[in-house]
């Protein structure tokens, strides 16, 4: 892999170097031989240029997928096991290259990234470890002479579709669990984001995986995604994005009865309870909204504020908030980096505007942001709303910026009413020191992931996924695995005379 001063370079834009899809074990130019360039955000420039990839270069990755199957599915479960580890030692070795790809690709913070590299190992351990645990079942019949056993399978050609927040993160919760059970995969990475996962790819071969076992090719969502989500021979999509991609997937997918696990977008709750540690209330409210500069999913972005403690812990919240340090993510001092796209830089600025103009009045930030540090001119301020209805747009909307909504509430039934009253149901915290607040509190929200006097804590134990239409299906933990297997029921009779072949036995 390349050296970190030629990332260095890269970061300041010097560095235009082409990266082909990776079909069959070799990187493939595009058959159209068109690229398009992949701006880095820290520098508002161009660094490499990206395979745009269409149907044919989509069947191609798809059928090197379909011939590596029947020998991949075949493999010893513990064999496959051995090679996910292999995997996890490379990520480890290449932890710190691959984060800094990362932040070229989309401006997050190098801290966050090396830590979730450390994390991608662990994932790909923990399914790989998962392999050969994949047990069946001898189930009870009331049926003479049958022996009913169920066997799990793998599902086949697996479709990835990626978001450009945190990319190898994202793809490491579908890859993982998919590989562990016997699956193959095409990737199709975010157009605004591709080059981690080709960078990442590289270490299937050097870690002795089969040629064609994992398979990318990059492109625009319509161009690219597209083509792979209509493939006949892939049985499955797993998508992380927006709702509206996710709705177009799920139409499209349902043409071939595709399987399918969607990770859809968020407006997730923050409630802040008067009896909770405030210090650390305002710790898990800023890092909900203002870590990863709001560009998560699971991003806190609305304050449900208890009305009793409401001006001391603005207060707070406004100190801390308007501390953090703008700058270039690559720094260790830095909190806060830019906007990952431009098209992104402009949605969550309409949002400001779409605030200012309902009525929310704006108490920290509330345009981009110019000053010492800014290396581009993607940088948003971190901004605070208050004087938020819940029917307002920044109250319903995704917005995938740093943009907090403050809600104040009177009571815990109003608390829970404001907070379910969502399209969305992806996470939730809750702040209290009262335990029967924190159990009766994660029982009725309507979400995927509660955390209770905690914010953003994930694990690849622990399953993750969306109510309502912040999603289908779950990753993580080890039911997740099932989500890559089909169940196949066996009937072996052993006495095989049939008394009447026209009544059901
Ligand atoms: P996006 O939906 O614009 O794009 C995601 C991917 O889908 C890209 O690779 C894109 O090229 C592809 N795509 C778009 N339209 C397609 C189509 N019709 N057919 C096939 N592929 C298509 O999302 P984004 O802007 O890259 O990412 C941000 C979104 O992702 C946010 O809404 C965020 O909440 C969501 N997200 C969800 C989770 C989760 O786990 N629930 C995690 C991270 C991000």
């Amino acid at each position: 892999m390349a050296s970190s001063n030629a990332i260095m370079d890269d970061l300041s834009g010097t560095n235009l170097k082409d990266y082909a899809h990776y079909i069959n074990g070799a990187f493939a130019a595009p058959v159209n031989g068109d690229y398009f360039n992949t701006e880095n955000p820290t520098t508002g420039k161009p660094w490499a240029r990206v395979a745009r990839g269409t149907k044919v270069d989509v069947d191609l990755a798809v059928d090197s997928a379909k011939r590596a199957l029947p020998a991949w599915a075949a493999m010893t479960p513990s064999k496959r096991g051995y090679l996910l580890y292999a995997l996890a030692d490379q990520i480890e070795k290449n932890a710190s290259y691959l984060a800094k790809i990362e932040v070229c690709d989309n401006g997050k913070l190098y801290a966050e990234m090396f830590s979730q590299m450390g994390y991608i190992a662990k994932w790909y351990r923990y399914y790989g470890g998962l392999a050969d645990k994949i047990e069946g079942a001898v189930l009870p019949t009331d049926k003479s002479n049958i022996f009913n056993f169920i066997r799990y399978e793998p599902l086949g050609v697996i479709g990835m579709i990626t978001p450009w927040n945190s990319p190898l993160l994202l793809l490491t919760w579908k890859l993982a669990p998919a590989l562990a059970a016997g699956n193959v995969a095409v990737i199709k990475p975010s157009e605004f984001a591709s080059i981690s996962t080709l960078e990442f790819i590289k270490l299937f071969c050097k870690s002795g995986f089969p040629a064609g076992v994992v398979n990318a090719v990059t492109g625009t969502g319509l161009e690219a995604g597209k083509p792979l989500v209509d493939n006949e021979y892939v049985a499955k999509i797993a998508f992380t994005g927006s709702n509206l991609s996710g709705q177009k997937i799920y139409e499209s997918a349902a043409r071939s009865i595709k399987h399918v696990c969607l990770e859809l977008g968020g407006k997730s709750p923050n409630i802040v309870f008067a009896d909770a540690n405030l210090d650390a209330a305002v710790m898990g409210v800023i890092s909900g909204i203002f870590g990863a500069s709001g560009q998560t999913c699971i991003a806190g972005s609305r304050l449900l504020l208890e009305s009793s403690i409401y001006g001391v812990f603005m207060k707070k919240l406004l100190a801390v908030a308007s501390a953090a340090k703008i700058g270039n993510p690559m720094e260790k001092d830095t909190d806060v980096g830019p906007i990952a796209t431009r098209p992104q830089f402009d949605k969550v600025l309409e949002y400001i505007a779409i605030a200012k103009k309902e009525g929310a009045t704006c108490v920290l930030g509330g345009g981009p942001y110019t000053g010492p540090g800014a290396t581009s001119d993607l940088f948003v301020q971190p901004s605070i709303f208050t004087n938020v209805t819940n029917d307002m747009r920044i109250a319903r909307e995704e917005v995938f910026g740093p943009l907090l909504a403050v809600i104040s509430f009177d009571d815990e039934d109003e608390a829970y009413s404001i907070a379910n009253d969502t399209a969305f149901g992806l996470g939730a915290g809750i702040w209290t020191s009262d335990i029967r607040k924190a159990i009766d509190g994660s029982a009725k929200i309507e979400a995927g992931t509660v955390w209770v006097n905690t914010y953003r804590a994930l694990s690849y134990t622990s399953p993750f996924g969306g109510y309502k239409r912040s999603g289908i299906g779950r990753e993580g933990g080890a039911e997740a695995i099932k989500e890559y297997l089909q169940t196949k029921s066996v009937w072996i009779c052993t006495d095989p005379t049939v008394d009447n072949p026209f009544i059901m036995r």
